[in-house]
């Protein structure tokens, strides 16, 4: 049976909102002198990273906030890396530091990850500010992860008591988003299914989902007969298909066939236009939230 009207989730829009909520608090901030900055280090020439990297700074430049970008060539070795993050953290001019993945092959995430001082995670990816989100106290929320629950709130969504399927089990979608969903708190209370490539019958699991969110990285895998009628669907993938009519030779589609299951849901994230957006606005709050931690530490 088709679904009424489904609702489109405006991303940009959201986005939008939760950077004006931020105002007031940037506001305060620099009524005491402090302007929220953010070092972003880039490694390689990865076209994807380099893109991503330009709105960043684009999103900091627009809210009148700090961000610096350090470029570091692809064969940049694991020791000097870590060298860099560790003067980055004594650098009082940055609150946040964040490390743009995937990095090249020869450098491990994790011991990267780890060289950031948890007090200056702007990505909410270092294992302690994960821990800390596991046991549900105050920390920086992983960006992706906390803009679907944004997402969720500013659409009126709430996710207690609900069936929520999740699709890939990666550390900064899958799992953390499954995590902040049954926390016991608000947006949380869900219950939570988490499949990924190994999950026998995907279509029936996810036929059960109030919302169902697709984390895969599979062009348009998600076709209607995965998804039930009027269910909630949030499209994370970002996948780059050839398209020779487009004037850059590709477009973005997401992990869902968004016109194929347009009829049968009661709301769904585009792509582009979706989860994107709120990943960046995210990071802001989060190098804002910690800006507020330095000086209560101070
Ligand atoms: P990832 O690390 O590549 O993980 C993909 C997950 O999908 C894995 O857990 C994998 O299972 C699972 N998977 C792959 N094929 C599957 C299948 N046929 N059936 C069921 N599960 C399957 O991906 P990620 O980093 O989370 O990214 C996922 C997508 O989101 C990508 O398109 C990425 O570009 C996009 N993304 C977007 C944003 C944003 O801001 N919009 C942010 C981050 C990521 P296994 O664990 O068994 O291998």
């Amino acid at each position: 049976m088709p679904s009424n009207q489904a609702k489109i989730i405006d991303g940009k829009e959201i986005a939008g909102k939760v950077r004006n909520s931020l105002a007031p608090r940037i506001n305060e901030l620099k009524k005491k002198g402090i302007i929220p900055g953010l070092a972003v280090v880039l490694v390689g020439d990865d076209p994807a990273s380099q893109s991503y990297v330009r709105m960043k700074e684009k999103a900091f430049a627009k809210m009148e906030l700090y961000s610096e970008t350090f470029r570091f060539p692809a064969d940049i070795s694991q020791a000097k890396l870590g060298e860099i993050i560790t003067e980055l953290n004594r650098n009082d001019r940055f609150h946040g530091i964040l490390v743009q993945l995937p990095l090249p092959e020869h450098l491990n995430e994790l011991d990267t990850i780890l060289q950031i001082s948890p007090a200056k995670d702007a990505d909410g990816l270092h294992p302690v500010s994960l821990g800390k989100m596991m046991l549900g106290t105050d920390a920086p929320l992983p960006c992706t992860p906390h803009g679907i629950l944004m997402l969720l709130k500013y659409s009126g969504i709430d996710p207690e008591g609900k069936h929520v399927v999740v699709i890939g089990r990666s550390n900064i979608v899958g799992k953390p988003i499954a995590n902040l969903l049954f926390r016991k708190k608000p947006l949380g209370n869900a219950t939570v299914t988490l499949c990924h490539s190994r999950t026998r019958n995907l279509p029936d699991i996810c036929r059960q989902a109030d919302i169902l969110i697709a984390a895969i990285g599979r062009p348009q895998f998600i076709t209607r007969e995965y998804v039930k009628t009027d269910a909630v669907v949030i499209d994370v993938g970002v996948n780059r298909v050839e398209d020779a009519t487009a004037s850059r030779g590709y477009r973005l589609v997401g992990d869902v066939d968004f016109d194929d299951v347009i009829g049968k849901v009661s709301a769904i994230t585009p792509v582009p236009g979706g989860v994107g957006p709120m990943t960046i606005s995210m990071l802001v709050a989060n190098t804002v939230y910690l800006a507020e931690k330095s000086v209560r530490h101070t």
